[in-house]
């Protein structure tokens, strides 16, 4: 995912390859017969368990579901069957436990002796967090089981929209968001990243809508209301993905494609033209994209993420249309998971930024290879700024190191800006430590050594200590290691991007707000990045006369540039400039992106304006995701 606004549960603090290369072996083996001592202890197998699966996934573990499933509309609902392989890790194990939220279960069989046969099974109390534990009885021999069941209404991981709810106006639309641990709301699964499995599902349909899923599927273009995909490449359960509805498809090259709603489609092609590049430029630093198809589908408004790397299928959400790709760091994120996360997982959410650090360090480096270094220079000064917020909003110490606590209360906690931007200047430490001739190869190879498997953090470090820092030890002391890994707060080794661009901004708002003319700022080569930096630089005693001014001047209220609007809003409700609120109303009726929306209703709580909030609110409720209806429902019940 990207850039995900988490809410810490406890309050309200928002933070929000194929290498054949080898990786490369120590020039100096320890001698013969004395096993060198590790730097890291690896974890003891009762801490390297997800604490957010009921799955007995070391005893029993799934290798593939088929799903065949029909949507209906009318009830909301996924009905069908889910067959599951398995392989008993222990010969003895006479159960498989599997995770469910809100499933109704009418059936289960085993497939044993050559036929299949009815099999006892428990489902456990609800957990609001965890869901329920289906348990379910193996007869001697049985290698696979079958579960008829259906999905609720409410199921947290699917949002139903409305035809109105579309901008076609005509058809109903549907989409999955599961990552973390919601793919259990779709269907029976051990629903954790530390069990890898491949899939195939039979999906029926209304005869007039497309169905995709994160998989290989016909590619007829038929619409027959009948679809059938495969994924013949391991994945978690957080990866599976399917979406339903009526949109069009536009190819960017033989490989790379966009599907999207008409009235988006071609503006979608025209901003995401350099994905090709984008790819290139990955495969040129990590090795080959190994995934087949890229495909990016733009979802509706109330998609509440800035994205979502599903294999082959990238969903993303309408506000990165700004026209001049400018916000195409995204496409370039979820295209990066491509190696970090979906080759290479995290094996628990406690090591969310083996995903997203990685995604977020890639990400850089592409852009940096396609626009050049001041670019990428940009978007990591931003990225700090909003790091520093989010260690210095952390309810507890324990969420700023980049290795989460054993007591993590939700994997949401996981997801804020110290797992992606925490991660990515430690890798950014690194690279400028040991080199990039030295450290390039080295992702490289770890990509590749650990493709399609999922890690912990401890299995990142010995893999580090045995690959790079062996050969180069006095590039960094493990005490410094340690500070990024394990403490809390920003360690002094951290990078400080300094941006030339942001710079000549900066020494324009000085002239300005030291008596100059607010005409004679030259902002009309300003790209996104630097209009953020100046919106989020304005001191934060501005009169409300400048408010006036730059608004009268430069239209920031009425921005079409998500990002901009979003900086400028929070500016404008901090200082009461009361003129932003009609096109804020517009705003928050129209994107769902939890990314912009937590941190304004927050922010208008906080201000004093809880009661205009909440009339908003309560008309753009229904359009938002179930998702981001939790979490706003959360501030306003504070
Ligand atoms: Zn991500």
């Amino acid at each position: 995912m990207i850039y995900r606004v988490a809410l810490l549960f406890s309050g309200l603090t928002i933070l929000l390859a194929a290498c054949s290369r080898e990786p490369e072996v120590s020039a100096t083996p320890p001698e013969e017969g004395v096993e060198k001592e590790a730097t890291w202890t690896m974890l003891a197998p009762e801490d390297a368990i997800d604490p957010f699966t009921y799955a007995n996934y070391n005893e029993v573990r799934v290798t593939n579901v088929d799903l065949d499933l029909k949507v209906s509309f009318d009830e909301k609902t996924l009905t069908g069957a889910a067959e599951i392989d398995f392989e008993r890790l222990n010969p003895e194990a006479a159960i498989l436990v599997l995770d469910a939220n809100d499933l109704a279960i009418s059936n289960v069989e085993a497939f044993s002796n050559s036929d299949w046969v009815e099999t006892a099974y428990t489902m456990g109390e609800d957990d609001p967090v965890l869901g329920s534990r289906l348990e379910i009885s193996l007869p001697n021999g049985a290698k696979k089981v079958r579960i008829a069941y259906g999905t609720s209404p409410d199921a947290e991981g699917l949002q139903w929209l409305s035809p109105e709810q579309t901008a076609g106006k005509t058809h109903p639309f549907m989409f999955s968001q599961f990552q973390p641990m919601l793919a259990r709301s779709m269907a029976p699964l051990q629903d954790t990243p530390a069990v890898r499995m491949t899939y195939s599902a039979h999906i029926k349909t209304p005869p007039a809508l497309i169905a995709l899923m994160s998989a290989r599927q016909d590619q007829s273009g038929n619409r027959d209301g009948d679809y059938t995909f495969k994924m013949s490449q391991p994945i978690p359960s957080y990866l599976l993905a399917i979406v339903v509805g009526d949109f069009g498809f536009k190819a960017i090259n033989d490989h790379i494609g966009v599907y999207a709603e008409d009235y988006i489609l071609s503006a979608s092609a025209a901003e995401f033209a350099d994905t090709p590049a984008m790819e290139e430029a990955n495969a040129a630093l990590y090795g080959p994209y190994r995934w087949g198809r890229y495909d990016m589908i733009v979802l509706p408004p109330s998609f509440p993420f800035g994205g979502m790397e599903n294999p082959r299928l990238s969903f993303l959400t309408p506000t990165l249309i700004a026209g001049d790709k400018s916000l195409t760091n995204v496409v370039a994120h979820e295209l990066a998971h491509s190696w970090s996360g979906n080759l290479v997982t995290n094996a628990t959410w406690r090591d969310a930024w083996l995903n997203e650090g990685f995604t977020s360090y890639v990400e850089n480096r592409v852009m940096e290879a396609l626009y050049g270094e001041s670019r990428a220079v940009m978007e990591r000064a931003l990225d700090l700024e909003t790091l520093k917020r989010a260690i210095a909003e952390a309810d507890r110490p324990e969420l700023t190191a980049l290795k989460m606590p054993a007591d993590l209360a939700h994997p949401d906690d996981a997801f804020s800006q110290v797992s992606y931007a925490g991660g990515m200047f430690f890798l950014k430490f690194l690279e400028e430590r040991f080199g990039r001739e030295v450290f390039d190869p080295f992702i490289k190879g770890y990509f590749d050594h650990f493709a399609f498997q999922s890690i912990t953090t401890e299995d990142f470090l010995a893999y580090f200590e045995d690959n790079l820092w062996t050969d180069h030890p006095d590039a960094v002391t493990k005490a410094e290691i340690d500070a990024w890994v394990f403490e809390p707060g920003l360690p002094d080794t951290v990078q400080n991007p300094q941006s030339d661009a942001f710079d000549k901004v900066t020494a324009q708002q000085s002239a300005w707000l030291g008596g100059g003319d607010l005409a004679g700022i030259e902002t009309a080569a300003w790209t996104t990045h630097e209009w953020l930096h100046f919106i989020n630089t304005l001191p934060s005693d501005l009169s409300l006369d400048d408010f006036t001014a730059l608004d009268g001047l430069f239209s920031l209220s009425t921005s079409q540039n998500a990002e901009i609007a979003f900086a400028w809003y929070m500016k404008a409700i901090a200082a009461g400039y009361e003129p932003a609120l009609d096109p804020l109303d517009a705003f928050l009726m129209r994107v769902g992106r939890g990314k912009f929306i937590y941190r304004l209703y927050q922010r208008l709580v906080d201000q004093d304006k809880r009661e205009w909030a909440e009339a908003v609110y309560e008309r753009a409720r229904p359009g938002y995701h179930p998702i981001a209806q939790r979490r706003i429902d959360a501030i306003f019940a504070e």
